[in-house]
Formats: C-alpha cells, sequence, structure tokens
C-alpha cells in the first residue's frame, strides 16, 4: 500500500516512511491510496475472532510491504495483551439498543493507548531494521504525553521528549507521564503554558539543525498515519459484535482533532455498515458548527472539563476534506488558504453529502457534570467528562432508535476526578489495579525555562547515545 498526502505535493510513501515522516512535506497529511474493502461475507469471516487477531488481519494491508505477517502478528499480540480486559474493547451496555465502548482499558487509561502502544513496538522494529535512531517530541496537555511515553518506554531505538506545561497538567496526569523511568523517557516541565510548549515543538520540527545530523524527530500525535490505523479496528469490532455486517449501527464519538472519528469513517468506507456518525465536541466546537452549518472558523482556545477535547483547529479534518473534495488536493489547499483569513464554507452539495453520513453537537461544562450524575442515577455507570459529552450527543443526535447507538468511551472517569466530583456523584472514582499506587510513585522531571534553545540544548545532550 502506498501513501499519498492531502496537498498533492510531496512524494507518495510506504507505510515504513510514513511512520517516520508523519506531516508531509507539503504540510499535508498521509492517508492510503486505496483502501481495502470487505464484502458482508469477508466480513462474516471475522465474526467473532479475538480482537488482536481481528487487528492483525485488518491492518496488514496497510503494512505488508513493509512488515514480516509473523513480526507484525508478535507486536500486535503483546500490545493487546497489555489491556486489562480480556475482550480488549468491551461493550457496556446502557439502555435499549445504547452502548458505551470502553477503549479505556490499556495502561493510560485513555483511548490512545490502542494506537500508541502499538506505534512504539513499530517504530523500534523498523529503525531496528534500518539501523537508525529517532527522537520523538511531542507537547502534552494530558493524554497524549503519558500514552506515548507508556508506547516507547521500553523502545531501543527510540528516545522520548514530552514537553507539558509547568503546574498546569492534573497530577493523575503529571504523574502517569513522570514516574516512569526508563532511561529513554525524557519529561519536560516548561514554565509556560501549553501554546508555548507547543510552538517550541513545531520550531523544531521546522529546523532539527539542533541535533546535528546524529538522530531525526518524529511525531505521534494524530497526524501520524499509524494512529489513525490502529483505531479501525474497533470499529469493526464493534459492528461484528453487535449483528454485523447484517444490521447497521451508529456512533458517537468524543472529538478534539478528529483521528478517532476519522476512523470510524474509514471503517466505513471499507465496506462497514455505519449508518451515522455522530461528532460530539465540547464549547471549542469548530467541528459542530462546520457539521451543524457548514460555516468553518477558528475560534479562540477554551479551557473545559474535558482538555483532551481543547483544541482550536482539528488537524485530522484534512483527511475527511480531501475526500469531500473528491481527493482533489489543489481544492483542499485553497480551502485551508481561504480558512486563515476566516470563516469559509464547502459548496452546498458537498457539505450535504457529509450530513448524510454526519451529526454533531457541543457540550458545555454545566452539561456535561448533568449528563455525569443523569448516567450514573439511571445505571450506575460512571462517565468520563469525555464519554459523557459523547453519551449526550447520541442521545440528542439519534436518527433511529433501531439501530445500536455506540458511544465511543475515550477516558476512564478516574483520570478525570474534578468533573466526576463536580457532577455531585456519590462515589469517586478509583484508579484500577495497576495504577493504585500511582500517588506514592517515585517521579522524575525537569524544570526548563520557556526558551527554545535551553529546551533544544537539553535534548541535543540528554538523548541516550548523545556521545556516541
Ligand atoms: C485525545 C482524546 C479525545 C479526542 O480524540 P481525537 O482523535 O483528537 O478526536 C477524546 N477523548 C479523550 C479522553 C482523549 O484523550
Amino acid at each position: 500500500m502506498r501513501y499519498i498526502s492531502t496537498r498533492g505535493q510531496a512524494p507518495a510513501l510506504s507505510f515504513e516512511d510514513v511512520l517516520l515522516q508523519g506531516l508531509a512535506t507539503d504540510g499535508g497529511l498521509y492517508v492510503p491510496e486505496t483502501l481495502p474493502r470487505y464484502t458482508p461475507e469477508d466480513l462474516m469471516a471475522l465474526r467473532g475472532l479475538p480482537y488482536d487477531e481481528l487487528a492483525c488481519r485488518v491492518m496488514y494491508p496497510f503494512v505488508e510491504e513493509s512488515i514480516a505477517e509473523d513480526d507484525f502478528r508478535a507486536m500486535v499480540r503483546e500490545t493487546y495483551a497489555g489491556f486489562a480486559h480480556r475482550a480488549v474493547a468491551p461493550l457496556v451496555q446502557l439502555d435499549a439498543n445504547e452502548w458505551v465502548m470502553e477503549l479505556f482499558r490499556g495502561p493510560t487509561l485513555a483511548f490512545k493507548d490502542f494506537a500508541l502502544q502499538l506505534l512504539g513496538r513499530l517504530l523500534d522494529h523498523v529503525l531496528e531494521k534500518r539501523g537508525q535512531h529517532v527522537v520523538i517530541l511531542g507537547a502534552t496537555s494530558g493524554d497524549t504525553g503519558s500514552a506515548a511515553i507508556e508506547g516507547c518506554r521500553h523502545s531501543k531505538h527510540v528516545d522520548i521528549f514530552i514537553l507539558h506545561p509547568h503546574g498546569r497538567v492534573s497530577e493523575v496526569q503529571r504523574r502517569q507521564m513522570t514516574t516512569v523511568l526508563s532511561d529513554n523517557v525524557h519529561n519536560i516541565a516548561v514554565d509556560g503554558n501549553f501554546d508555548d510548549c507547543q510552538k517550541m515543538v513545531k520550531a523544531s520540527f521546522a529546523d532539527q539543525s539542533f541535533l546535528e545530523g546524529k538522530t531525526s524527530l518524529v511525531a505521534v500525535n494524530s497526524i501520524n498515519w499509524a494512529r489513525i490505523m490502529a483505531q479501525i479496528v474497533y470499529y469493526i469490532y464493534a459492528s461484528l459484535a453487535l449483528g454485523g455486517p447484517h444490521r447497521s449501527l451508529a456512533f458517537s464519538v468524543p472529538t478534539g482533532n478528529f483521528g478517532d472519528i476519522f476512523a470510524g469513517y474509514l471503517a466505513r468506507q471499507m465496506g462497514v455498515p455505519v449508518q451515522q456518525l455522530v461528532v460530539a465536541t465540547n464549547q471549542n466546537d469548530i467541528l459542530h458548527r462546520f457539521i451543524s452549518g457548514n460555516h468553518y472558523e477558528t475560534g479562540k482556545l477554551q479551557h473545559t472539563l474535558s482538555p483532551s477535547m481543547d483544541i482550536t483547529i482539528s488537524s485530522n479534518f484534512e483527511r475527511l476534506l480531501f475526500d469531500l473534495y473528491g481527493r482533489h488536493p489543489e481544492s483542499v489547499v485553497q480551502f485551508l488558504k481561504n480558512a486563515e483569513h476566516g470563516a469559509v464554507s464547502l459548496e452546498k452539495d458537498r457539505w450535504q453529502s457529509a450530513r448524510g453520513l454526519f451529526d454533531s453537537l457541543s457540550v458545555n461544562d454545566e452539561r456535561t457534570c448533568e449528563v455525569i450524575a443523569e448516567v450514573y442515577g439511571e445505571t450506575e455507570y460512571l462517565l468520563d467528562p469525555h464519554t459523557a459529552i459523547g453519551v449526550e450527543a447520541a442521545r440528542r443526535c439519534r436518527r433511529d432508535a433501531t439501530v445500536p447507538m455506540v458511544t465511543m468511551g475515550t477516558a476512564h472517569p478516574a483520570k478525570f476526578p474534578d468533573a466526576v466530583t463536580r457532577s455531585g456523584v456519590p462515589r469517586e472514582a478509583a484508579l484500577p489495579e495497576h495504577l493504585s499506587d500511582l500517588m506514592e510513585r517515585e517521579e522524575r522531571f525537569t524544570v526548563l525555562d520557556n526558551d527554545l534553545a535551553t529546551i533544544q540544548q537539553y535534548m541535543a545532550r540528554n538523548w541516550r547515545h548523545a556521545d556516541s
């Protein structure tokens, strides 16, 4: 399988090059040139498979030119063996035809583990073969950092530097990063805010000369194709568990960067019967404004109780835009250029074709807490704030009550105790056993000034083989 850029000016690449490169050289995002297609018979043959086996079969066509099948299977098995539930992505029923798919049974309690646990292994495998080393660099306000660190802590050929704003991430989230004491894990607490961290990451990718050609940077945010790929699997798993391929279903997805829900869109493109996809956002609602009113305009960042969805631009939206424009890169480039100067809209027929599949809702903090309390009252099931937004959007946007509606449960409630407390639910969200001593573990991080040269010097000196 080859991958092409949404902006049409970068070379087509193989899976392993896309894995290492992240963003295309023309600023676009890589997408597969063609997608595998399943007939209903193909899907029937996948029914009842354990999660890891399904994952191998679904993902292998995307990587086959780069990785031998046995090696791939071993990596996938190891990845999902580390999840705390035997079904890996269990479905919990809230009501008739209403479900939550728990995607938070991985090591860091958020759905990002599905992709990042695999990504660390894929990187190490490809780098071992090539005799190369890379540095992962990222900024985090929460979930991405811990999932990326946990995914790479054993990687021989990877060092990871994660910048977080000093004193501005929750204690659980900080500790999930800083208590990983592996030699290749470097936590930097920046005296600044998340935007400062993000800016320094961007500047470092743009000019990597501080690494003197000895290693190179890799991005592990959701622009990396491998992350999307790994997320397609659970949409298929849900479909097969709830009557697919002979029955359609709908998904509601708590959305920030549009990565997770884009994987659901791809599952549908591959032949999975998906009737509806609901984009569930918090008050950072650029996607809701576009889906509901064909109005695409960047807003001001708002800090909410669902911080992992606090964004102003959804990077992966570009991948959908590429398809909405009939895979015509010049139109994508033009749209994004116009969007820099203010509000833009799609041609009416293109927007309507998107509306055939997508609905959306934006949910504020107050309502999020109410939903946590309501659902707890109905079922004694405790939602995290992101998933609560998904459940609310599922209920409000649902088109057909006879079609099963699955909300993606993107995080464990214990990761976001403030929202749970504010909702007034008479129960504390306890951390699961493997993290129950998190608050007593030793932490390691370095506090640095909000200064690009300082950060870059620190990185150049501290990656493991900096001297060799
Ligand atoms: C990252 C994240 C999201 C948003 O996912 P996208 O792929 O960026 O849309 C939602 N919920 C939680 C808990 C997350 O960590």
